[in-house]
């Protein structure tokens, strides 16, 4: 702790109080309302918080697109979101934010509202508004909180409160300022568990004699990754008329909710493909002489765990063992944690390893999943550059995918017999842009393979002929977005696109 003559009396007295008596929470409960009573008042006083009745924020920023590395090492340079025009409206007296943005990739992405500037805007209420020490502030302070104790943590008093809907979250306070200087929060994730959120509070001004921070940046506890980082260019306190909040979000998660239908199509002899039913992501499942291996654990836990069984019911007596992870952005590989839980082997790029063995080690208590229930560690098959899974039935070649630029850890598998090829992020025919059409006849001349079928984890099996013919519309369609952006003088991420289905496009 720096200088301590700052620390005003009744912080200090709170900090010595909550450091002294741990088991005695009638005194927790009361250090940690000094300690929020003292921020409220160097916000600007608790009488004058509590008075007011919106407050609007403005500004821009970037967030972290979590689901965008090229590779899975710590190093890899992240993706980001480009965030422009943000406005936020705390509706304080009926605690909900209504969040108007305009946010693009920074990355070329295949779908168009990836890479618009459209406006969007969402409603948040709960836990979800508390990234901004007002509202936290207001929150922790409220009579139906319950507060905890006050914990001492890099120099910060750390007050935990747990609001009316039952969720704890914690909010640092600065003790030479008195200021708060973070909030944390955990958030369930698919692929990491549990996660912890902290949302950090920097550069402290006065905005009518409120002190509000200009910096807001949140970090998580994974790879302490950056996820927002925003700057604040205007705060306005109690605008006259807040503009209509939307209706609150409906509880259905994408991709089929829980219990997700799967639709089966027979592609050959011992080959089907597994999808989510209604344009729904998946991939093939391969019969082996005594087990099944599917390709893929797309999604989540609920769309894994659906095309698994649906896949156990193919052939009587044979079961999936094995599940090949096509690349791992927690889309594609949203599943993972779920195919352990089964036992499932997975079977993935070698420099994955680390990466997935992090994903399938972290705790998931506030959020339990399937593995959380069920702990097993992994059973993890390397591939370097080619694997051959082969029995008396069956022979399945997978493959180091090479020449996608959107990963570099991925994996293709192939059936040399019946010449059908199993990929993700190649192909996809609902895309309205391909970046990385060379990535097909990369792989075809590397590895000396004649695909005449593709089962793709996005989109529907066809013919390489189809999805090389599509594949070459998207370039296309890149082209010309690009050259009407460029006629505007606008250059967007992945403009000019490099690749055609046949190779490099020449300048
Ligand atoms: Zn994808």
């Amino acid at each position: 702790m720096k200088a301590p003559s700052l620390v005003s009396s009744i912080a200090a007295l709170a900090l010595a109080t909550a450091l002294a008596s741990a088991p005695v929470f009638a005194q927790d409960a009361a250090a940690a309302r000094a300690l929020l009573e003292a921020a409220a008042t160097a916000m600007g006083g608790r009488e004058r918080l509590e008075s007011l009745d919106n407050l609007v924020m403005t500004g821009f920023g970037q967030r972290y697109a979590s689901n965008g590395n090229i590779s899975t090492d710590p190093n890899s340079p992240p993706k980001w979101q480009a965030v422009a025009e943000a406005e936020r409206y705390f509706d304080l007296r009926n605690e909900r934010t209504l969040n108007r943005e305009r946010a693009s990739n920074m990355f070329p992405f295949a779908a168009t509202f990836g890479m618009s500037w459209d406006a969007r805007e969402r409603l948040q209420t709960g836990v979800a508004m508390l990234d901004h020490p007002l509202p936290a502030l207001l929150a922790a302070l409220a009579p139906t909180t319950e507060l905890g104790p006050v914990q001492i943590e890099d120099g910060m008093a750390v007050v935990a409160f747990t609001i009316a809907d039952g969720t704890t979250l914690w909010i640092a306070i600065d003790p030479q300022t008195h200021l708060p200087y973070w909030t944390r929060w955990i958030t369930g994730s698919a692929t990491l568990g549990d996660v912890t959120n902290t949302a950090y509070f920097t550069g402290y001004l006065p905005f009518d004699g409120i002190w509000l921070p200009t910096g807001l940046m949140n970090k998580i506890d994974w790879r302490d990754q950056v996820t927002l980082m925003f700057q604040v260019d205007s705060y306005r306190l109690d605008v006259p008329d807040l503009p209509e909040f939307p209706a609150a979000a409906g509880g259905s998660e994408g991709g089929g909710g829980r219990s997700p239908q799967i639709a089966s199509t027979k592609i050959a002899d011992g080959v089907w493909d597994l999808r989510v039913a209604n344009g729904g992501s998946g991939g093939a499942v391969i019969e082996f002489a005594d087990h099944l291996v599917m390709f893929e654990p797309y999604g989540n836990e609920a769309q894994t765990m659906a095309r698994i069984d649906a896949a156990n019911r193919l052939v009587r007596g044979k079961q999936v063992t094995a599940v090949i992870v096509g690349h791992h952005h927690e889309d594609h590989a949203g599943g993972l944690r779920a195919a352990v839980a089964r036992g499932l082997t997975i079977i993935a790029q070698r420099r994955t390893q680390p990466f997935f063995e992090e994903w399938v080690s972290r705790p998931a208590v506030r959020f339990p999943d399937e593995l959380a229930r069920h702990p097993r560690p992994m059973d993890f098959m390397p591939v370097d550059e080619h694997l051959v899974l082969e029995d008396s039935t069956q022979r399945l070649d997978i493959y180091h995918a090479v020449g996608d630029f959107h990963m570099s850890d991925g994996l293709i598998a192939y059936l040399p017999n019946e010449k059908i090829l199993m990929e993700g992020d190649f192909t996809d025919e609902t895309w309205a842009w391909n970046w990385w059409a060379g990535a097909l006849r990369a792989n075809v001349d590397l590895y000396g393979i004649a695909p005449e079928l593709d089962i793709p984890v996005h989109g529907t099996p066809g013919t390489i002929e189809e999805k090389l013919a599509r594949t070459a519309e998207q370039v296309e369609a890149a082209q010309r977005f690009c050259a009407e952006n460029a006629a505007r003088g606008a250059y967007p991420f992945g403009c000019p696109i490099r690749w055609s289905t046949t190779g490099p496009i020449a300048e």
